[in-house]
């Protein structure tokens, strides 16, 4: 068996947590790929490793003095390397890294220094070989990564590879020009190693023990998903956010690699599995709810519309030539909405409306705003019965007004829009009926 680990920022953050990790994989002969980010925050006021690299740099790049921040940057690895009783130097390492800030390396290189200083010490302190990711994570000249090339160098580089510590977050463009991933992004790195090592299984250590039903700042004590599928957590990715990198999932949901988020903090806990597919219920009927506040429904109307052939394109085609993307288009016979992010929406609004005037020649236009949508979703809704009946009635129990309904053809989820300020009402009327009910 062969596994990838990646452990996040907070897991990574001090020298006591270091010590957690080594444990965690030193308990498993498995884990023989580790992925790590750069040093997180230790407590609640703490400043990121990967901020202090940016402020830093902004500094270098205004030609300003930063050698005290530099300072407090290789302090905090000191204090791990100390910590840990390691035989290492980065000074060095340092010296380079304030010579390529003189030279303007760029803030994507001063970034990247965070998880690729964290990437030695962890090989160090664990005897494992140190790859650096610029020499097979590639991204092309317009700085998109390259999965195909990525996955040929890297197999190439692993080649004969007993165990390795690979830094997540950054590679490198053809001239070798560093380029990170959007933060969060060694969750993607972890993810394309799983691939190019055929892992059996993409463990992320993080701080939590999974993911929750529902947002735990809205409903207290949630309980835990114990497994979900890649389409669910798709469906749900306004929940998944701040736990694993949106992105993270691709590489390794084609090739049927499931992905364990767990905590390093309580390794006992099971964490949530991410899988392809299962045969195993889930506990309730559904497997999570999520949402999100801040959309505005552009409503347009016209008689006939639907023996209009190329309505909905043309509609379509005044959005994308402003650059929106849309999130929902639920249609009645005459009628037609899209639903799109509000803060995107707002400055382009004018511009549309007489776009999509043009466009179709609507009888009628409105727009209704600060609307929040909800995913209600769940691998087994599709085999159930009552399962929408069950929500609205939760819903309207708590005299929460339903504005917009849409259910996607995989049947396993339903997308509700209500007005934000009912948008926690909402959340809590349906986790109680299937989740605390459980009727
Ligand atoms: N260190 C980077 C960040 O803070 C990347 C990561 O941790 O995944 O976003």
């Amino acid at each position: 068996m062969k596994k990838v680990v990646k452990f996040g920022g907070s897991s990574l953050a001090s020298a006591e947590q270091f010590q957690k990790v080594g444990a965690i994989i030193h308990a498993d002969e498995d884990r023989k790929f580790v992925v790590p980010s750069a040093p997180g925050k230790r407590f609640d006021e703490d400043t990121k490793v990967t901020d202090m690299l940016y402020a830093c740099y902004a500094l270098a790049e205004k030609d300003h003095d930063f050698t005290k921040e530099i300072n407090r940057i290789e302090e905090r690895y000191q204090q791990i390397i100390d910590g840990l009783e390691l035989d290492l130097d980065l000074s060095s390492e340092f010296d380079r890294i304030i010579d390529n800030f003189k030279k303007k390396a760029g803030s994507d290189y001063a970034a990247s220094r965070g998880e690729y200083l964290n990437g030695i010490i962890m090989a160090n302190y664990l005897g494992y070989e140190f790859i650096d990711p610029a020499e097979a994570l590639r991204f092309n000249e317009a700085g998109i990564f390259d999965a195909e090339l990525t996955n040929k160098l890297l197999i190439k580089r692993l080649e004969g590879v007993e165990r390795a510590v690979i830094p997540g977050f950054y590679g490198a463009m053809g001239d070798g020009r560093v380029k990170t991933f959007s933060r969060g992004g060694s969750d993607i790195t972890g993810s394309i190693v799983a691939k190019a090592i055929q892992a059996d299984v993409y463990e992320n250590w993080t701080d939590v023990s999974g993911f929750l039903i529902a947002d735990p700042r809205i409903i207290k004590d949630p309980k835990g998903i114990d497994i979900i599928t890649y389409g669910e957590l798709r469906e749900l990715s306004y929940m998944g956010a701040g736990v694993l990198h949106e992105d993270a999932i691709f590489p390794v949901r084609k090739e049927g690699i499931p992905i364990n988020i767990r905590n390093t903090n309580k390794p006992e806990d099971e964490g949530t599995w991410i899988v392809g597919n299962t045969c195993q219920k889930a506990k309730y009927t559904i497997t999570g709810i999520a949402g999100k506040k801040g959309f505005a429904s552009i409503n347009i109307e016209k008689d006939m519309m639907n023996a209009e052939v190329g309505f909905g394109r043309k509609v379509l085609q005044v959005f994308e030539d402003y650059n929106i993307s849309f999130e929902h288009m639920p249609s009645g016979i005459d009628t037609l909405s899209v639903m799109v992010h509000q803060s995107e929406f707002v400055d382009k609004e004018q511009k549309i409306l007489s776009g999509i005037n043009r466009a179709v020649n609507p009888d009628h236009v409105d727009i209704q705003s600060d609307l929040a949508l909800i995913a209600v979703v769940g691998r087994c809704m599709k085999s159930q019965r009552g399962t929408a009946g069950r929500i609205f009635a939760a819903l309207s129990h708590a005299s929460v007004n339903v504005r917009m309904i849409d259910q996607g053809s995989s049947e396993q989820n339903i997308i509700i829009g209500v007005v934000n300020e009912d948008f926690e009402t909402a959340i809590k009327a349906i986790y109680d009926i299937f989740v605390e009910t459980r009727i």
